[in-house]
């Protein structure tokens, strides 16, 4: 809900990261009444926000300490389509999700199992149905990023400045160059970034799981069913893989897999797929859909991103400790997209109220690491 304050009373904050995580932590910070200006080093959405696959779901977080965020999230996505996936779309859509399994020496005969979507003509077997449009959802990641941000920007007045943070301290962050932003309260959402700063390095590691993918526009769009595949993919010669398939609304098919430890590099536009990978969800892609095949669908992205990780592999969400009005947001590894509005809107509760109340920031506190340093 809004929650307006008046100009003079405005809380001044800087949010460092203009992936998912930053830009849904600078909307609900500003929509309830904080002075925001966002600081994004390259361009928002230019790593894994914009390069990931976009698919959400309900209760696959259950059982777990991020089963209430990612609950609470899911939800949001909803009401934050309902809100803002007008015109300028962003292709949020509830979908039916299936694991199958593909083994590529397998005979393609799948016409005898309904469950198997017609366009997947490949050796599929083995279907089940894991989401259904109640459970699962999907969204566009790039732009449902970029039209949080411009609602941010034209509704809330966010300020958005594309520059480095080079450092945080009390009360401001320095920029490349030189410039000082003056703030009260400053953000880190730097995803597999947020570890190069000193004063977090020393209480938790973030690290980055490269990942890749492929975006395929087939000639024939209007033949592809919503559908969110999980794949069990048996390669001729090679080791078992799971890579995702996902229709997209545009018409665009998306397939990611292929994962990999690797150093981050400083810049985000310096990230390159590894070819090998890449030729693999190809031959993923052909597998799975003669519609997918090169001759058959234009190869509109070949790319690689970086999930950011945590040594206990849950996100850390809070406040840093021992630093007045620093916070933290980031280590969301395969499930940022779907973890970012409820994010979002604890962080800006807790940097405006003193408290989060949407969901229980306790298990995701950077506070954690110190009793495990002793
Ligand atoms: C292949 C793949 C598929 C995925 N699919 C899904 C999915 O289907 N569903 C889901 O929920 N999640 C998915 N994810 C996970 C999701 O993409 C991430 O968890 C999420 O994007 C992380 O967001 P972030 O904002 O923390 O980090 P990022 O998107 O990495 O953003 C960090 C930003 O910080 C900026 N930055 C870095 N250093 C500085 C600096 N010094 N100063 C200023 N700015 C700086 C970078 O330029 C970047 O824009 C997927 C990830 C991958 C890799």
């Amino acid at each position: 809900m809004d929650d307006p304050q008046q100009p003079e009373t405005k809380k001044r904050v800087v949010v460092c990261g203009g992936g998912v995580i930053g830009v849904c932590t600078a909307y609900f910070l500003a929509k309830k009444g904080a002075a925001v200006t966002l600081v994004e080093k390259s361009s928002v959405a230019c790593a894994a926000s914009g390069k990931a696959g976009g698919f959400l779901a309900l209760d696959w977080c259950d059982g777990g300490p991020v089963k209430s965020l990612a609950r609470a999230s899911f939800n949001l996505h909803r009401s934050l389509s309902e809100e803002l996936n007008g015109p300028e779309s962003y292709g949020y859509r509830p979908l039916t999700t299936l694991s199958i399994t593909i083994t590529e020496s397998g005979s393609s005969s799948p016409s005898g199992n309904s469950k198997i979507p017609s366009w997947i003509d490949g050796p599929a077997r083995a279907p089940r149905t894991i989401g259904t449009t109640e459970t699962t959802a999907q969204v566009h990641p790039r732009l449902f990023t970029e039209t949080l941000l411009n609602t941010a920007v034209e509704k809330y007045g966010v300020e958005v400045v594309i520059g480095k943070v080079e450092e945080v301290r009390v009360g401001s962050v320095v920029m490349e160059g030189g410039r000082v932003i003056e703030s009260e309260s400053v953000v880190l959402a730097l995803g597999p970034w947020t570890g190069k700063f000193e004063m977090l390095g020393s209480i938790f590691r973030v690290y980055g799981l490269k990942a890749h993918s492929i975006v395929l526009q087939p000639k024939e769009p209007g033949i592809i069913t919503p559908h969110a595949i999980f794949l069990s993919y048996f390669p001729q010669g090679g080791k078992a893989m799971d890579p995702e398939v996902y229709p997209r609304p545009t018409g665009e098919v998306y397939i990611c897999g292929m994962l990999a430890e690797e150093e981050v590099p400083d810049d985000p536009e310096q990230i390159v797929g590894d070819p090998a990978s890449t030729a693999m969800l190809k031959r993923v892609a052909k597998n799975v859909s003669s519609h997918l095949n090169e001759g058959e669908a234009q190869v509109k992205a070949e790319q690689a991103c970086f999930l950011p990780c945590t040594d206990d592999s849950l996100p850390v969400i809070g406040q840093v400790p021992g630093v007045t009005g620093c916070y933290v947001a980031t280590g969301h590894s395969c499930w940022g997209i779907l973890n970012g509005p409820a994010t979002g809107a604890a962080v800006a509760e807790l940097v405006v109220d003193g408290r989060a109340t949407i969901v229980d920031l306790s298990p995701f506190s950077p506070a954690r690491f110190l009793a495990y340093k002793g």
